[in-house]
């Protein structure tokens, strides 16, 4: 290593041991978060604390994901015992939280309501746990839910996930057309209620008449938890720069996500590259298709490979990139291209970083939590400061959850004053 690229590390390491990192959006399955095999251990999932430590990550929001039900699949996917169905899948999820940050490792991670729990936690050496609720289908049509969800520790909440909900039209509609265009009436409630508790509104997955119709009507900031940058990536689910400077109108902040396909379109295999491919996973019995998300899985049964056969396999793949190469894999300079543009446009101080582990992820270099280090050395190497990776990292966050909790606190005084 030359000296110049020393001193940068050197630099890096010191502003990521500072800063406090946090990631807004992390997927789980309760059985591996409260079962016997769970969270405390080195599971081959993208996410977990001993990844977590490797990585010097120090906070993250475990996503209470709920899917989507059709009605095409389900007739009573919007009736009682469909809502019913996805309420307990919340609840579920939510139990597996509390149950692995209470019971199974209080010594190492802790909740955190607000922004000044976040920075007590983290000053006292913990891992930091926050919650936020992926899809409003799980409260059903009962507005209470909202304040249930709260009380049980939700700080942000998306109102739709990938098909619409009761509540909003989801990025999907783009292929399968409307059915509220924006926000349902019950949608527009939603806001107000969360407005008056103080849980974050997050515009990840909806669509972008509901995401403009939100920022139009929500009284405090608005958050994207986990979404990209439209002119980089022209998928649905991302967002336009009409969408982003909106979102900085709100005093929000879009947390720019490292999920691969989101982040770049790559081109697709060849039928050639992918008949190779599929013939020589079968050889050395590697599981294959290789998805986001299965990256983690595919990388644990190769390193179980004798080191003999893994060399043989290696060479067979590079002979493999030879004659069929494939589409350059996403990288790390591909995500911070996004974060860069982003920053451009609407300020640094309405940017932020998440990864979707466990749900996505796939970008070669920031694919398991182990690896967070290596975002903030691209962000040292691209110029940025302390204070602006500062925001980046948490800080923008943070000054977001204090906003929105300062604005219901108003709200609520004025309705009982
Ligand atoms: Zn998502």
């Amino acid at each position: 290593m030359s000296s110049a690229e020393d001193a940068l590390v050197k630099r890096a390491r010191a502003i990521h041991e500072k800063v406090i990192t946090l990631d807004t959006h992390i997927d789980f399955s309760p059985a591996n978060l409260a079962g016997e095999r769970n969270y405390t251990q080195r599971l081959e999932t993208q996410f977990n604390l001993p990844k977590m430590i490797d990585g010097g990550l120090d906070a993250l929001f475990f996503s209470i994901y709920v899917g989507q039900t059709r009605e095409a699949e389900n007739p009573d996917a919007f009736k009682a015992p469909g809502y019913d169905r996805a309420y307990r899948a919340a609840i579920e999820k939510f139990d597996a939280a509390h149950r692995f940050i209470r019971e199974i490792a209080p010594d190492k991670i802790e909740l955190a309501l607000n922004a000044v729990d976040v920075r007590r936690i983290n000053a006292q050496g913990k891992k930091v746990a926050l919650i936020g609720v992926e899809n409003g289908y799980s409260i059903g049509e009962d507005i209470a839910r909202v304040k249930e969800f709260y009380d049980r520790g939700a700080r942000y909440l998306s109102l739709p996930h990938n098909g619409h909900s009761q509540l909003s039209d989801s990025h999907t509609g783009e292929r399968d057309g409307w059915k509220w265009n924006g926000l349902s009436p019950l949608g527009k409630q939603v806001i107000a209620e969360m407005n008056r508790l103080g849980i974050m509104v997050d515009v990840a997955h909806a669509s972008k008449e509901s995401m403009m119709q939100t920022a139009a009507l929500s009284k405090a900031p608005i958050i994207a938890s986990h979404s990209a940058i439209r002119a980089l990536c022209d998928v649905s689910r991302n967002m336009d720069d009409e969408q982003l400077l909106a979102l900085k109108k709100t005093g929000g902040v879009i947390h720019v996500f490292a999920y691969s396909s989101f982040v770049k379109t790559t081109r697709p295999d060849s039928s050639e590259r992918t008949a190779a491919l599929v013939t020589l996973r079968k050889e050395y019995n590697l599981p294959g298709p290789i998805g986001p998300g299965q990256r983690a899985r595919f990388q644990a049964a190769l390193t179980q490979l004798p080191a003999d056969r893994r060399a043989e396999y290696e060479e067979k793949l590079a002979e493999i990139d030879k004659q069929h190469p494939g589409d350059p894999a996403v990288n790390l300079k591909d995500f911070l291209d996004h974060i860069d543009y982003a920053v451009n446009l609407i300020g640094i101080d309405h940017v932020g970083i998440s990864s979707d582990f466990d749900g996505g992820g796939g970008v070669v270099g920031w694919n398991d939590a182990s690896e967070t280090f290596n975002v903030t050395l691209e962000l040292v190497r691209r110029g940025y400061t302390e204070p602006q990776i500062e925001k980046l990292w948490g800080g923008n966050l943070l000054r977001v959850m204090d906003e929105v909790q300062r604005i219901a606190a108003e709200l609520q005084k004025s309705r009982t004053g």
